[in-house]
């Protein structure tokens, strides 16, 4: 017997609404769309955001590492750093990604982890955000997330695996429509890493892009076989911004006569370094320092805008964000800028998310934080 009505909302990591229009993606299948304001952040604050309708200032997820010497897990561990030599070889990205791995596993960590460029002798200065998997039963605790609340509502549904691949996604949500289900929530990443590689290349996008929308045919076809009416929505939480330059911040900073633990603290994503003063002095030779570069702290007013304000400033004293295109190299994400990245003003073009589906869709969905309501009223409406 077919189901009355499936709810199908799949997730794509970093479609943007530049590259939706750019490919006129999906145009006859999902004819309804709209821009969205993306969540400031990375998809380590936008995940989150997804799966609870919470800010990054009320889950507590902007960058993955915050500085915060007291309660770092890291502090036996970071003892060894004098281990870690050379340090060329540490940094490699093969042998960080082994490394990532025995943390996780030495830590429990269920979340997703790497350690990125993370130096060693830092990681006791820092914790980690995602430490939980956020797509379980209390994986956001005590926020309700996708999972907690739709149990509480009695939905029958099928959420994806993060671990898997995109092409063991799309089938485990085939298998679970097979299986009865009526909302699900199907998790893509593989977009992303594509887009931070080949940004500049249309020909790969397009390709990506090709197989992707035969995946979500597929899948669309599938759900219309188990489904009397099928509601079919995709959405994303950020675009890609193509690089233009690099900034030494890092290099600059470490010079600058501040020290590290003592001075101030700070956590170097691609696109903002995040200070925390800790002497009275840092703020002044800090924002002195930022002034050569392209880009400007967070105001207060932009900070509660973009849903990161803290009174605790648990995400840095001073965010200092750069301009569109500009990536901090080396950062504590990477020695290397890539060719794309994300996490830069949320009103540039190239940041904007999107939402896309084959049902209209109220129009007061306009920012990540919104999708989570959205799921939740559709799937109470099953
Ligand atoms: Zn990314």
């Amino acid at each position: 017997m077919k189901q009355k009505r499936i709810e199908l909302f799949l997730f794509i990591d970093a479609l943007g609404w530049k590259i939706v229009n750019d490919h006129k993606f999906l145009e006859d299948l999902l004819p309804y769309r709209k821009k969205i304001m993306m969540q400031f952040g990375y998809s380590s604050s936008a995940i989150p955001t997804i799966l609870s309708g919470k800010t990054p200032a009320e889950h507590g997820h902007l960058g993955l590492f915050r500085f915060a010497p007291d309660c770092s897990p890291f502090k036996t561990f970071s003892k060894f750093a004098w281990l870690f030599k050379p340090a060329g070889f540490w940094n490699r990205g093969r042998v960080r990604h082994h490394l990532s791995k025995l943390l996780k596993k030495l830590y429990g960590f269920t979340g997703y982890f790497q350690l990125y460029r993370m130096p060693i002798w830092k990681l006791k200065y820092v914790d980690y955000c995602e430490k939980q998997d956020l797509f379980v039963r209390n994986g956001m605790a005590p926020i309700a997330n996708l999972y907690d609340t739709l149990s509480a509502k009695n939905v029958d549904f099928h959420i994806s695996d993060w671990h898997l691949t995109d092409a063991e996604n799309y089938q485990a949500a085939e298998q679970a429509i097979e299986q009865g289900k009526n909302f699900l929530f199907v998790y893509t990443a593989s977009l992303d890493g594509v887009l931070h590689d080949k940004i500049m290349d249309p020909a790969a996008i397009a390709r990506k892009l090709d197989e992707i929308q035969e995946q979500i045919r597929h899948l669309y076809r599938t759900a219309e076989e188990y489904g009397e009416e099928v509601h079919f929505t995709v959405f994303s939480d950020h675009g890609m911004t193509p690089l233009t330059g690099t900034a030494d911040i890092m290099r600059d900073v470490a010079e600058c006569g501040l020290v590290f633990g003592k001075d101030y603290g700070a956590c170097f994503d691609s696109t903002m370094a995040r200070f925390y003063y800790l002497s009275g002095k840092a703020e002044e030779v800090l924002t002195a320092l930022m002034k050569k570069y392209p880009g400007h702290f967070l105001t207060q007013e932009e900070e509660i805008r973009y849903g990161i304000y803290r009174a605790d400033r648990a995400f840095g004293d001073g965010i200092f964000l750069l301009d569109a295109g500009i990536q901090i190299a080396p950062s504590d994400m990477g020695d290397k800028p890539l060719n794309g990245m994300h996490g830069f003003v949320p009103e540039e073009e190239h940041s904007h998310a999107a939402i896309l589906s084959n049902t209209a869709f109220p129009d007061r969905i306009e920012k990540v934080a919104d999708y989570f309501n959205f799921m939740i009223e559709r799937a109470g409406a099953l």
